[in-house]
């Protein structure tokens, strides 16, 4: 058994599971559509250099977490840890930069080697949104309403909290790393070994830590929002403004950080207490430094992705795959005469499953297991007599019937 085991933090996906997650996509892609973000799929694996540079080199994703191996041709190329890069890659190489504003949807698998937990996978699913094109913070507003209004249609609006900050512009990052490093560095013997080390690599990152003494310290660290310039203050003045005209709640979190290098400005996150340590569902933020990252001109771009698994796990299942009708035959030779009567019954829309094998008794059984509303039996008699037993398995009633008025006693008592 071992042997068959899959690899850890990548497992298979069971219909009662796959359901869900085809229910949180769906309703994903119908309100993004709503807001006109058009779906694009790129390639699971790119060359390693499409993930390396925008997220940067001292980034977890790229220095601890990726899938980066060799192909044949002895290219380096990386598993997608994350769906931006390669869908402004993408709208670089189709040169759509002459079309701005551009606004796409995808999803599709992620994969990051991270110690496995509920909610933390090495291969998930994300659902995201990128506005390509659009530095205006209205831009930042739409995205976050989208986002908002996804989970509304899950149902999930309720118990999730809305948390948003600003990065600002590169200058005033600049600036306030010069603050943020100064105060870190009174507390260097207390940090936390990862802190110390991002301390000269990226010490914004440290206000992202999860470490419980780290934590006490951030708590106190100088405030971006504080060392924001005049033009990164205005930005997120509107983007906060837009967020109250339309109702969203929300919090600002001055440690609300992202953990890859091309965020700038607006971050934002939603996040739920129903799932532990692993609360953010849908995150994201601005990225207009992404597109001159991956040699492209300067483009300005916001979006945000979410976890289609964290959303599972909090959404009801829906799932069922019981048949309306069930087909069977008092004995194995009316199998082939069984086939028959598929295909107008599939022809109403109606979900269809034959009972091969078995006895009469086995065959009820399984019907039941199953959950079938009605059986369909056919014996000597019935194929002699072209007729059809159909037996409604909820009422417990029977009667014979030809195959039409089969379809339209079964429809009317689905309400189909
Ligand atoms: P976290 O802080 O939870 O590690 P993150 O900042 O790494 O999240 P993003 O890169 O912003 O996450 O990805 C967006 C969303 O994708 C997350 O909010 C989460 O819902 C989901 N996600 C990220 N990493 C994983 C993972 N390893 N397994 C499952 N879902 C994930
Ligand atoms: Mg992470």
């Amino acid at each position: 058994m071992d042997k068959l085991r899959t690899v850890r933090g990548v497992n298979d996906l069971l219909p009662e599971v796959l359901d869900k997650h085809n229910q949180v996509i769906e309703t994903a892609l119908k309100i993004s559509n709503q807001y006109c973000y058009s779906q694009i799929e790129t390639p699971i694996f790119e060359f390693s250099e499409i993930f390396k540079k925008p997220l940067g080199i001292s980034s977890d994703i790229v220095t601890k977490e990726n899938y980066i191996f060799k192909d044949r041709s002895n290219d380096e190329l990386m598993l997608r840890p994350e769906g931006t890069s390669g869908v402004v890659r993408a709208f670089l190489n189709a040169g759509l930069i002459q079309d701005v504003p551009k606004r796409f949807s995808y999803y599709g698998p992620m994969f990051r080697y991270e110690r496995p937990q509920k909610g933390r996978l090495r291969q998930f699913k994300q659902f995201g949104v990128e506005c390509i094109g659009l530095s205006n913070p209205m831009a930042d507003v739409e995205v976050i309403s989208l986002g908002k209004d996804f989970l509304l249609k899950l149902g999930l609006l309720n118990s999730t909290k809305l948390k948003i900050n600003s990065l600002g512009d590169s200058e005033s990052r600049l600036n306030y790393r010069k603050f943020l490093i100064e105060y870190l560095n009174d507390y260097k013997t207390e940090l936390s070994n990862d802190s110390i080390n991002r301390l000269s690599q990226n010490p914004l990152r440290i206000l992202d830590s999860k470490n419980e003494s780290d934590r006490k310290i951030i708590f106190n660290a100088p405030n971006i929002l504080d060392y924001l310039n005049q033009e990164s203050k205005d930005k997120f003045q509107i983007v906060t403004e837009g967020l109250d005209v339309l109702g969203i709640k929300y919090d600002i979190d001055k440690n609300l950080v992202r953990g890859l290098d091309y965020y700038c400005h607006t971050a934002f996150e939603f996040i739920t207490d129903e799932l532990g340590a692993q609360g953010t569902v849908l995150a994201g933020g601005r990225y207009d430094g992404l597109s001159k990252m991956l040699g492209g001109p300067d483009t300005p771009g916001v979006g945000w992705a979410a976890g289609i698994e964290r959303l599972s796990l909090l959404v009801p299942s829906h799932f069922n795959n019981n048949p309306d009708v069930v087909l069977l035959g008092v004995s194995d030779e009316f199998n082939f005469s069984l086939l028959s009567f598929m295909e107008p019954l599939i022809n109403a829309d109606l979900k269809v499953e034959i009972l091969y094998t078995g006895s009469m008794s086995k065959k009820f059984k399984r019907a039941n297991k199953i959950n079938a509303s009605f059986a369909i039996i056919l014996g000597e008699e019935e194929v002699k007599m072209k007729i059809l037993k159909l037996k409604n398995l909820i009422t417990g009633t029977e009667e014979p019937v030809n195959i039409r008025e089969a379809v339209n006693v079964i429809k009317t008592f689905l309400n189909k």
